[in-house]
């Protein structure tokens, strides 16, 4: 029989913003390594349905599940330090909550009953919980926003009924604070710690552990303050100092045995002992790389503000953190505004600064003629260029137009009418998109690429373990028949690769031999049970490293296993 699954309720008081996810992401890394399979589940109190539509500038990243999802970011924590897949049913928001009910109400299944906030608001809040949590041995549940937000009681309500339901000894709950230091008393202050716990005790709940975040660590004193004051013995309060890379945060909260204390809340016992030293010595070389790098990152940023850039590209900064630390490297990214390459002809050769250059995923037309100078400063200056997702139509318009003599050759995204649409929305999607069926016109979530032999992207694939890892996946998709369409046809090629999708348009069958006979190398592809051809991968083979993928190997870079594209790009970086 499988057991119950435990859950571990975090809560963030006093205010957002302060880390809430990567702590939870840094619990679950701690429990599984003493021996417990764990999972992460994040609650988003929004009445959006999921983060699809959501304006990246202002809520960071979406991020993107193996199975289709388009999520809140701490998702991509969460998979960052577990190194698993989490599937998309680990987001609950409030709008799947409410349509869920309403769905059920209009075909009749509550039988005439009143539908009410109580009982059933909670009950399908517990059925979500259970079911993302099943088969595990312990839950962590994040919810999001801060405690007080009107938004949060349906959950803190299903908390609380869950911990009936279950018992004490099956839920413990956490609450992430923050203990300001004013600088004008430089004293670090315990009170909104202290209302954020009365506040979370108005809701029948009361906190096992405080964690808190600050400045600095937090003193016998301070501990003592909120035992005295909150009830919470000091052992329990667990200190969480500003950090130089999130990836230390569990060798931290374990210099107080959080794991140990944590365990026996739920009166549980260490299976194993903890092991971190491969872990240490990753995050060792994040912040003493032995030597760095500098790169660029050419996009469209004019409303975001350097403050959110780093929120809006998250993966990217992961993942070339990953592969710095997988190969001793530091990365210094530069974020440089598409624009400026248009407007100014100097402006470019700038670009000779960096030892890398790289396009992110983009929709519509700011900068792109920006990002096609730049794909050419790097193709024709053998300058290390990895494109993603926008990043490989752009070179592929780039080439058309400059090595096969397409004129204007470009995106039907960004004109419909050229002679030479190298990439265009596929018959299929163009009837979606007549309707304004939007939602459906996307392509999301992994699927299968063939990888062409011998060509530089399968030996990167091969090299970083990747190649086998996917094809234990792939193993399991085949039973799966809700989501065998992600394999495609899977010809007798052992080459095959799983990589996270969210486009719209396609290179152009129409143009690929063109393209092909003039050099540019189509490292993979997927095929379509349509039989349609989707080209996954490009690459230059004389150019030092010169590879384009249409999907988004970001969303499947963790620490200790960094992406295979990023892993070749930052070692052609630092040549
Ligand atoms: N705008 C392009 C498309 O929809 C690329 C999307 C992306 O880069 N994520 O196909």
């Amino acid at each position: 029989m499988v057991s119950m699954t435990k859950f571990i309720v975090v809560a963030g008081g006093v205010m957002s913003g302060v880390g809430k996810g990567v702590t939870t992401a840094s619990i679950a890394r701690i429990l599984r390594e003493y021996g417990y399979t764990v999972t992460a589940i994040k609650i988003d109190p929004y009445i959006n349905y999921d983060a699809g539509t959501l304006r990246p500038t202002e809520h960071g990243e979406v991020w993107v599940t193996d199975d289709g999802g388009e999520i809140d970011q701490d998702l991509g924590n969460y998979e960052r330090f577990l190194n698993v897949d989490i599937p998309k049913k680990n987001n609950i928001t409030t709008g799947q909550v409410y349509k869920t009910i309403i769905d059920k109400e209009r075909k009749g299944k509550y039988l005439g009953e009143t539908v009410q906030f109580i009982p059933h608001v909670p009950n399908e809040i517990k059925r979500r919980l259970n079911e993302a949590g099943k088969n595990h041995d312990i839950a962590i549940v994040e919810i999001g926003g801060t405690i007080g937000d009107y938004e949060n009681i349906p959950y803190l309500f299903a908390m609380k009924s869950m911990e009936r339901e279950l018992g004490k000894d099956n839920i413990a709950y956490v609450l992430i604070t923050y203990l300001p230091i004013p600088s004008h008393i430089e004293e670090m202050k315990t009170k909104p710690t202290q209302q954020a716990i009365r506040l979370l005790g108005e809701n029948g709940i009361f906190p096992d552990f405080i964690i808190c975040r600050a400045k600095k660590v937090l003193d016998s004193v301070r501990k003592k303050k909120i035992e005295t004051y909150a009830n919470i013995p000091s052992t329990h309060v667990i200190s969480e100092p500003d950090i130089e890379t999130v990836y230390s945060i569990p060798l931290d909260l374990e210099k107080e045995q959080f794991g140990l204390k944590i365990l026996k809340e739920l009166n549980l016992k260490p299976k194993k002992a903890p092991n971190w030293n491969k872990w240490k010595k990753l995050v060792t070389r994040i912040e003493k790389p032995k030597n760095s790098v500098k790169i660029a990152i050419v996009g469209k940023y004019i409303d975001i503000g350097d403050y959110n850039l780093a929120d809006s590209y998250v993966s990217i900064n992961q993942s070339l953190m990953h592969a710095g630390s997988a190969l001793n490297v530091g990365v210094n990214i530069h974020w440089l505004d598409a624009k400026k390459f248009e407007n100014n002809n100097n402006e470019i050769n700038n670009l000779k600064n960096y030892k890398g250059i790289i396009i992110p995923g983009g929709f519509g037309s700011s900068g792109v003629e920006g990002k096609i100078k730049a794909i050419n400063f790097a193709r024709l200056n053998n300058i290390p260029y990895l494109g993603l997702c926008y990043g490989l139509q752009l070179a592929v318009v780039e080439y058309a137009r400059n090595v096969c003599n397409m004129k204007n050759a470009n995106t039907a995204e960004i004109n419909e009418k050229t002679k030479f649409p190298v990439i265009d929305i596929l018959p299929a999607q163009k009837k979606l998109m007549e309707k304004s069926a939007y939602g459906g016109t996307m392509r999301l979530g992994a699927y299968a690429a063939v990888l062409k032999k011998n060509s530089k992207v399968l030996k990167l694939y091969q090299e970083t373990a990747r190649l086998r890892e996917d094809a234990e996946k792939i193993r399991k998709l085949k039973k799966d028949k809700s989501q065998a369409f992600r394999l495609g046809i899977l010809d007798k090629s052992k080459n095959i690769v799983l990589e996270r999708h969210r486009h719209r348009y396609e290179v152009n069958p129409k143009f690929i031999d063109k393209l092909e006979q003039k050099g540019l190398v189509f490292s993979g592809y997927h095929l379509r049970k349509d039989h349609t051809k989707l080209m996954e991968f490009v690459e230059l083979p004389k150019h030092s490293y010169f590879i384009a993928t249409q999907s988004h190997p970001e969303f499947k870079s963790r620490l200790g296993n960094a992406a295979p594209l990023f892993y070749g790009f930052v070692r052609a970086c630092s040549k």
